[in-house]
């Protein structure tokens, strides 16, 4: 069979653009190497989707995965390793099967790879990527932002407005001043500790007693599914339709650039699925 539109990666933008693919009555596949989005699961609580205060990460996740079910999208549990195309249209190859279809939406999300002693173990228990999402649940406590891009200093200023303390760790040339509130310690991360939850972190310049770990990186995109896809800062480039460069091909979420947030990949999703919906009806033979 094939399929109108094919996407990869089940994570929130994803899902969204399979329920908006069906809602363009398009025959949909949604292809994801996890049952549900590991960023997600993780999430403990999620205060900042829009008219949902407080939800879990897997309960939000389970709920768009049966919205999606509901609205008739194929879900198939693979990894999709390669996309190539011949005559119009798109061969999926994954671990286990192969699939055809007219257009895609990448929705693969990003990996962020875990490098400091601890820092898995820890996720969604103190250390966390992101300051917008977790920063509030650190409100008068001490903090640290491990910075390996410049992007964290503003992290760590808007830590400083709401937590009584932060150490901030750049793991690059610092050439900006960060204010008075933000204390820069230049030392390496080393181990992170803690029972339960984070307790401590142990560093090149000494230790550290705080409750949260931020911790800022480039993330690697999933670029070598597709030949000649154009990735701009490590990202895949998409225009406000949510195109990519390759004709055929969209692209949402935390793959296309930050902020890695659940709303920002589900209004992507959304749109890439219609720009794709767009495009098959304009390229009807
Ligand atoms: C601990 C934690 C807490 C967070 N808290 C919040 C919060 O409070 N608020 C907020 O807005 N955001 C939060 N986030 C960020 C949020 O989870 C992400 O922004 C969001 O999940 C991005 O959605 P996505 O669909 O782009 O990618 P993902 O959710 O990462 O989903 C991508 C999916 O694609 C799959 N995939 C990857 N490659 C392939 C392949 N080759 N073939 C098939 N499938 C593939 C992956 O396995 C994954 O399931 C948090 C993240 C973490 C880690």
């Amino acid at each position: 069979m094939v399929y109108d539109i094919a996407i990869v990666g089940g994570g929130p933008a994803g899902l969204a653009a399979a329920v908006n693919a069906r809602r363009r009555n398009k025959e949909t596949l949604l292809v994801s190497k996890e049952t549900m989005s590991s960023k997600l699961v993780q999430a403990e609580q999620i205060e900042n989707y829009l008219g949902i205060p407080q939800i879990s990460g897997s309960e939000l996740i389970g709920r768009m995965r049966n919205h999606a079910e509901a609205e008739g999208v194929i879900n198939l549990k693979d990894e999709v390793q390669n996309i190539y195309q011949e005559d119009r249209l798109f061969s999926l190859i994954g671990r286990e099967n192969a699939f055809q279809a007219k257009t895609v939406v990448l929705a693969p999300g990003i990996s962020t790879t875990a490098e400091i002693v601890g820092e898995a173990d820890f996720v969604g228990r103190g250390v966390s990527y992101c300051a917008t999402c977790d920063g509030m649940f650190f409100k008068g406590k001490a903090v640290a932002m491990i910075g390996y891009i410049p992007e964290a200093e503003s992290e760590a200023a808007f830590l400083s407005e709401i937590c009584a303390q932060v150490h901030y760790f750049p793991q690059y040339n610092l050439a900006t001043e960060l204010g008075p509130k933000v204390n820069v310690v230049h030392g390496k991360p080393q181990k992170i500790l803690g029972r339960d939850k984070v307790e401590r972190l142990i560093t090149s310049a000494g230790e550290f007693e705080v409750s949260g770990i931020f911790i800022e990186r480039a993330g690697r995109p999933a670029n070598e599914l597709l030949d000649g896809l154009q990735i701009e800062n490590g990202f895949i480039r998409v225009d406000f339709a949510q195109a990519t460069n390759l004709p055929g091909v969209f692209a949402a979420g935390d793959c296309t650039g930050k902020p890695w947030q659940i709303s920002r990949a589900v209004g992507q999703g959304q749109v890439a699925a219609l720009s794709a919906a767009h495009f098959l009806n304009d390229n009807q033979d």
